[in-house]
């Protein structure tokens, strides 16, 4: 527990008491763990850090709650305390093998118990300071939809239970309408650890969750925080990276996919009706392009609004520049669009 360390509490007598004192009329000191108690975890957070040094000056004092990173570090300090002190050293053994510097299992395990108790703790207080996180982001990004779902059969039994939450910053939503952002939805489904639930088998969830992964085990507040800052960095960082492309650029993507398109028209055979329809073959395939429509029978131009390798070969019988025909939120112009909107840092607790 604690890092691998331990507590050590000088008293005079055997038992467990924890006051610090000396017995001067034998100058023996006696070394004992005492029972795990709140002082003692107090003293784990308050630890004090000392260096074993040369100087005897360093080990005149003992103080309740000392904190060392080994028994090795600890049996050090206690030797050097003897010396600088001229007392008589006593380790008192508990079952009269071990010496009694070690951690009892019991202990741990109710460390332990006190430690899941407040972890438990904290999950409940986040949930309960929920409605007041909610309140600062709408006030530090105004016009946002915050909205809390609670059960309303609890409610209606004098509890609160917390189903879903939906949070939509208005910055996402000017962008959502001007660059055709998709829209991120999370429900309790998502929420693992303390509050887990069932997995769900979809591509996105499934990335989106591997992105906020740590965030997803803690209290509903911080792992908020974790995603909302991990969003605004990401839209920051984003945008720095679509300013890099050409002017008359697309998506590096879309760029990727229309260059693999370019090479299969080659092997495309066309003839036309003399109007939009075109009739054009690869291999033992025959597909229907219609220009004025930009639609093909093998449906790529609908899924993707990027012109299909027969698109392409139809638009090159025409005279037409292909590349000008995939879709514009392909385009630097518009993901900027989509980046345009800044997320506003918002105020840590109290809510
Ligand atoms: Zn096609």
């Amino acid at each position: 527990m604690h890092d691998g360390s331990f507590l050590l509490s000088p008293i005079v007598n055997e038992g467990t008491d924890c006051s610090e004192s000396e017995d001067d009329s034998n100058n023996v000191m006696v070394f004992s763990c005492s029972d795990y108690d709140t002082d003692e975890l107090e003293n784990f957070v308050t630890k004090q850090k000392r260096n074993i040094t040369d100087s005897l000056q360093d080990y005149k004092e003992i103080v309740k709650g000392m904190d060392f990173k080994d028994i090795a570090e600890a049996k050090q300090f206690c030797k050097l305390y003897a010396l600088a002190k001229k007392v008589e050293l006593v380790v008192v053994k508990n079952d009269k093998k071990k010496i009694e510097l070690n951690v009892s299992v019991a202990k741990c395990k109710r460390a332990k118990k006190e430690v899941l108790e407040s972890l438990e703790g904290s999950f409940v207080d986040s949930y309960n300071k929920l409605e007041g996180y909610a309140t600062e982001l709408r006030s530090c990004n105004t016009g946002s939809d915050i909205v809390i779902d609670l059960s309303k059969e609890a409610l209606s039994n004098g509890n609160r239970k917390f189903l879903r939450m939906y949070i939509c910053f208005k910055a996402m939503k000017l962008d959502f309408k001007s660059g055709l952002r998709p829209l991120i939805g999370l429900d309790g489904t998502f929420l693992k650890g303390k509050t887990k639930g069932q997995a769900v088998d979809n591509n996105f969830t499934e990335s989106f969750n591997a992105w906020i992964l740590e965030a997803r085990y803690k209290p509903i507040i911080g792992m908020l925080e974790d995603i909302r800052v991990k969003t605004m960095e990401r839209l920051a960082a984003k945008k720095v990276d679509v300013r890099k492309w050409k002017d008359d650029g697309f998506s590096p993507k879309s760029e990727l996919l229309f260059i693999q398109y370019l090479k299969l028209f080659n092997v495309c055979k066309v003839s036309g009706n003399g109007n939009n329809g075109y009739e054009v073959t690869e291999g033992a395939d025959r597909h229907i392009v219609n220009l004025r429509k930009k639609k093909c029978t093998c449906r790529t131009c609908d899924l993707t609004e990027i012109p299909c390798p027969h698109a392409i070969k139809a638009m090159k019988h025409k005279k037409m520049i292909p590349k000008k025909e995939i879709h514009w939120y392909y385009s630097k112009e518009a993901t900027l669009t989509v980046y345009k909107h800044k997320l506003q840092p918002v105020r840590g607790e109290p809510f």
